[in-house]
């Protein structure tokens, strides 16, 4: 498989008089056809420097998903799906979203007592339960309701990405219908998917591992900064994954969240694209990418061009990326 790219070249005169140009190199995604913009390193996204310690203290006394309130202020599944209210795990808690996105729209803390939870703090254990009581959901959504097919496990983890409580927790969706990633990921032909593996393993550049079952790669054409997927072929949805296999995904996100911490990022979003169970050549795929700081008068990583032109657009450059970050995987 050939990777489509194209370079735009931007020629101006500086205020020093010399004739400056710019590179920009237009890539497109080999699964979807979206395209993306790979910027120079213009410091679009900076390290963190806000005291997010001392900002989750005072939001803390308010916060519904921290101990004691959690019981009292969120909702309860309804008995068809859970009978006993919540599903848990360790330490991790699942109730349905108060404010749904789908018809089964769910939320997940990864402990109602880690409030604060910076991401070189989350352990595989810690993620590994989280995923795991999606995936019960997801499990428990599709028994009870067989035309609910379509489930994907996500995140907005700090403001940033679009959470509007700052206590650390995944959100779950199980719809009849899917969203559009979904719809056009699951369009692809299974060849397809093959032959993008293919090339990146034997391209080498942005592959980071297999790490038994699961594929590793940071993408050709990111979304958004600091982009990287992964493969897990022979597995069509959420609720088909095993405990090894949640084991294995909680693995690969660890390594991903201490490297962006590493970096100085806090914040993220994160996609579990599951389609229909036994989608035969489907196979289970995730996006997980950093999202600017937060600090007063910061810069939205999200653009007119991510928004409305659905064009990426980041001065990270991926095969930089995973350069910094491929020892993680390997070790
Ligand atoms: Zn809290």
């Amino acid at each position: 498989m050939e990777l489509e790219h194209t370079q735009l070249v931007a020629e101006m005169i500086a205020p020093t008089g010399e004739l400056v140009r710019t590179e920009i190199d237009v890539r497109v995604d080999p699964l979807t056809g979206h395209t993306s913009r790979i910027l120079p390193n213009r410091g679009l996204m900076p390290p963190n420097d806000f005291d997010l310690e001392a900002f989750a203290q005072e939001n803390e006394e308010r916060c519904p998903f921290c101990p004691d309130r959690i019981e009292r202020m969120t909702p309860k599944l309804p008995p068809a799906v859970h009978p006993e209210g919540r599903i848990m795990r360790g330490e991790a808690v699942l109730f349905p979203n108060l404010h749904a996105y789908g018809s089964h729209s769910c939320v997940s803390v990864y402990s109602p007592r880690l409030h604060y939870l910076p991401l070189a703090r989350i352990t595989e254990s810690v993620m590994a339960d989280n995923l795991s009581v999606q995936v019960q959901y997801a499990k428990a959504v599709m028994a009870a309701y067989p035309e609910s097919r379509w489930s994907s496990i996500n995140a907005n983890h700090m403001l940033p990405s679009g959470s509007s409580l700052f206590h650390p927790h995944l959100q779950g969706l199980v719809d009849s219908t899917p969203t559009t990633i979904q719809r056009q990921l699951a369009n692809v032909p299974a060849a397809r998917f093959d032959e993008y593996l293919n090339t990146e393993r034997r391209d080498g550049r942005r592959f980071l591992r297999n790490s038994g079952r699961v594929q590793w790669l940071v993408s050709f054409a990111p979304i958004a900064p600091a982009e990287i997927r992964a493969f897990v072929p022979g597995v069509a949805s959420p609720a088909e994954l095993g405990d090894e296999l949640v084991a294995e995904l909680a693995r690969g996100l660890t390594i991903t969240l201490g490297a962006y911490a590493d970096m100085g990022y806090e914040s993220f979003n994160l996609a579990m694209y599951g389609a229909p169970p036994a989608t035969a050549g489907y196979p289970l795929n995730l996006r997980i990418a950093c999202r600017s700081n937060l600090r007063p008068f910061y810069r939205s990583d999200s653009t007119f061009l991510e928004r409305l032109h659905w064009e990426g657009a980041v001065d990270l450059v991926p095969e930089d990326l995973a350069e910094r970050i491929r020892d993680r995987f390997r070790n």
